[in-house]
């Protein structure tokens, strides 16, 4: 029988992840199919048993149920306990294990597509929502020399620093915080793009070379322009939505798949 796998999110017309795993179960040869699966706002849990009952063997999980799959898993990854989210499901038996592969995407897409060598570099994260979370700890175990993260609401960027000050050199704080600071690198995680908006980033927050990168993806962004009208290098998000599925694919399958084929699919080109 064909495995199933599934994404689950609300809404979920417009993910990219069945295109994405259906291009790589094709180019590695695995026997799967994947389905996007919208689940009710208030009936996440029993969405997903129901998959687990016709035969799903893995999930994805997106917005707005990242937490509560985190909630679901009877076992978690660390980086998905240091996320407090979890992203990527897989049934084993009784067992659902929890993990969280949006920092892994990112780190890839950063170090594999875009060629930035982490170690040693200042680093800025704006936002302290989920996707800023998950990240965190994949980053710090780059070694770079700093990170910074920047949140409208300083006490939740504080609090993440406190909380993950074990594993790296973590400052948290609000934007406030950045005038007279310079980044080679600066992530953008908040939820601004969404809404067309610029987290207020002072003129030169950008060190010379430096890459911005937003995680928002298919199109471009204020952000984006803000930090090339500023001499940045800059990237979208699509490489890491590529990389993530690619490392939960290899959760569930134990086979790695190619992204860059995927990425410039996905792009069009
Ligand atoms: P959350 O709702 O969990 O967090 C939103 C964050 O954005 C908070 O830190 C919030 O600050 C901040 N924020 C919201 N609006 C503004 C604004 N106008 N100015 C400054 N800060 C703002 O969202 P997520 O963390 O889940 O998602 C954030 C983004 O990341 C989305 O664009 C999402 O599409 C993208 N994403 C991309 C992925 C990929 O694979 N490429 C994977 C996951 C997410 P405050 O705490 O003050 O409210």
């Amino acid at each position: 029988m064909t495995d199933r796998y599934a994404v689950f999110g609300n809404p979920i017309t417009h993910s990219k992840s069945p295109r994405i795993h259906a291009e790589f179960a094709r180019q590695t040869g695995q026997d799967l199919s994947y389905e996007a699966i919208l689940a009710p706002l208030d009936g996440f849990p029993a969405a997903v048993a129901a998959f687990r009952a016709t035969g799903g063997r893995g999930a994805n999980v997106t917005v707005p149920f990242k937490e509560q799959a985190f909630e679901l898993a009877s076992r978690r990854t660390e980086r998905a306990e240091a996320a407090g989210a979890v992203n990527t499901l897989k049934f084993e038996g009784q067992e659902i294990l929890g993990d969280n592969t949006d920092g892994a995407g990112l780190v890839a897409d950063l170090t594999r597509n875009l060629g930035l060598d982490l170690a040693g570099r200042r680093i800025l994260l704006l936002g302290a929502g989920g996707a800023a979370r998950g990240v965190i700890l994949p980053l710090l175990g780059a070694m770079p020399a700093s990170l910074f993260i920047a949140n409208r609401t300083a006490d939740k960027a504080l609090d993440l620093a406190r909380r993950l000050a074990a594993a790296g050199p973590v400052e948290g704080g609000g934007f406030d915080a950045l005038p007279g600071r310079q980044f080679d690198l600066v992530i953008n995680a908040t939820a601004a793009s969404l809404a067309g908006e610029l987290p207020p980033l002072p003129n030169d927050v950008f060190a010379p070379g430096a890459l911005a990168y937003d995680m928002m993806y298919g199109q471009d962004t204020p952000f984006l322009a803000f930090a090339r009208a500023r001499g940045a290098r800059v990237a979208d998000g699509l490489g890491m939505l590529v990389e993530q599925a690619a490392e939960a694919f290899y959760l569930w399958r134990g086979v790695r798949p190619e992204t860059a084929p995927v990425i410039a699919l996905l792009r069009g080109a």
